[in-house]
């Protein structure tokens, strides 16, 4: 990784610049490796935050104290960027979920046994994963522009062209925003986003429990909001409980004690007593999808495209995707001996990335509203429905397949 801060006030040429080194586009930059080799491929990634390299924690948004349930179907994507035995090391197993409704009688398991796999998916602290792809990123022969920020974006024949702060300017084939959900740079290309505010915060906490989870993530609706435990290593699990604004802010402030005695009252026994927390934050959640996902010669990747309620635990997982059929169409066209991003390249990512896209984001989306209304009746039925799942084996394996990522083809 070459740092450009040495090449101040030059105009530059890149096939590939990728906007934002957070978890999406970091994961980009380093699936490409391949075609960096194989096509000397010119790939440029600029991210706003600095790192210091060892912690990454307080200067990057993606690489905060969360953790991320990863499917399996993502584990083999770090798998294939040889990154998968570093990032074991901290990682939880998932080997069971179950999901169940407060107050009523179904509750549905899946298993690691389901579908003959040692793991239904990982759980992965945010930071590590960011330290982990980072240190890889910086093996690779690629321009690393940090701390610096795209200023502007403007379109031009056979590309874009990058305004950095540092005063260089890229010239662009292929643009990737990658810059989360607040970019500015989509407004400068006249780019909407439709947005929906759940009127939710997620509180999110590491807890420790009196019992070993023995790999099982808990997925609880209760009539305030759902809440997850994710299994970290040993006794450790992350939390996400998802309440109102006003209520989650209550417990972000109350005491260890009574926050874990809460917690246990509103999840049960069922991993023995509550014990340390951990720093707790609060996440205002909304649902977000620009009206654009790709143009000729840009692709908008992660929460700059999409963003989604984490009860499913499928935004990273599904922008993964994304950035994997990006990496597949972009190898298929250089093979092709076609350049970066033409239209005819970014028409066909659309075709291949949007069935996986427009199949996840209501299906998370309904998981929320099924979960959230209290019309007299409706309880049971989803608790029907979640029994129902549990004894038609064919159609847990279809969700559990689903839930794990491993329906990512290409083309
Ligand atoms: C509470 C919570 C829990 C979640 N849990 C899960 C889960 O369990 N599983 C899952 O799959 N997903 C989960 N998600 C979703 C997941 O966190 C997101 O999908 C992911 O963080 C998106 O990463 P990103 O790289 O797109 O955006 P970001 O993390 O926002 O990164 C964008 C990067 O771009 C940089 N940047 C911005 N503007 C510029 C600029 N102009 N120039 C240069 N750089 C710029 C920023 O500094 C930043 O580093 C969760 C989300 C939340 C809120």
């Amino acid at each position: 990784m070459r740092n450009a801060l040495a090449d101040r006030d030059e105009t530059q040429t890149v096939d590939v610049a990728i906007i934002g080194g957070g978890l999406v586009g970091a994961s980009l930059a380093l699936a490409l490796a391949p075609l960096i080799e194989r096509f000397d491929l010119k790939v440029a990634v600029i991210e706003a935050a600095a790192l210091d390299g060892s912690d990454t924690r307080s200067y990057q948004p993606s690489f905060d104290e969360r953790a991320s349930a990863i499917a399996y179907g993502s584990r083999r994507h770090f798998e294939a960027m040889g990154i998968w035995s570093q990032l074991a090391e901290r990682a939880g197993n998932i080997h069971h979920i179950h999901i169940s409704q407060r107050g009523h009688l179904g509750t549905t398991r899946l298993s690691r046994d389901d579908v003959h796999l040692p793991a239904l998916g990982h759980v992965l602290p945010n930071a590590w994963l960011g330290r982990v792809l980072h240190e890889r990123l910086a093996t690779l022969s690629l321009q690393w522009h940090c701390p610096t920020r795209v200023d502007r974006i403007e379109p031009q024949p056979g590309g874009h062209q990058l305004t950095l702060d540092s005063g260089i300017v890229l010239n662009a084939g292929l643009t990737v925003l990658a810059d989360g959900g607040r970019s500015p740079l989509k407004q400068q290309l006249g780019i909407e986003t439709d947005v929906h505010h759940f009127g939710q915060h997620a509180l999110i906490a590491n807890v420790e429990t009196g019992r070993d989870h023995q790999g099982w993530a808990f997925e609880r609706f209760t009539p305030e909001g759902p809440m997850a435990l994710l299994p970290l290593t040993s006794r450790r699990m992350a939390l996400i409980w998802t309440r109102e604004p006003e209520a989650a802010e209550q417990l972000a402030r109350m005491a260890p004690s009574p926050f874990l005695h809460t917690l246990q009252q509103q999840f049960g026994d069922r991993l023995g007593r509550f014990r340390k927390l951990g720093t707790r934050q609060l996440y205002p959640l909304s649902t977000a999808r620009a009206r654009e996902q790709s143009r000729p010669h840009l692709a908008i990747l992660g929460n700059a495209a999409h963003a989604l309620h984490p009860v499913a635990g499928q935004g990273f997982n599904l922008a993964l995707r994304g950035a994997m059929t990006l990496r597949d169409t972009l190898t298929d066209h250089l093979a092709e001996g076609k350049a970066p991003g033409s239209a005819a390249m970014m028409r066909e990512f659309e075709r291949r990335r949007g069935a996986d896209r427009d199949l996840i984001m209501p299906a998370s989306n309904s998981l929320v509203t099924l979960f959230e209304h209290q019309w007299p009746g409706l309880g049971h039925l989803r608790g029907a429905g979640l029994a129902g799942l549990e004894v038609s084996a064919p159609l847990k394996r279809l969700v559990t397949r689903r839930a794990m990522g491993l329906f990512h083809r290409r083309g």
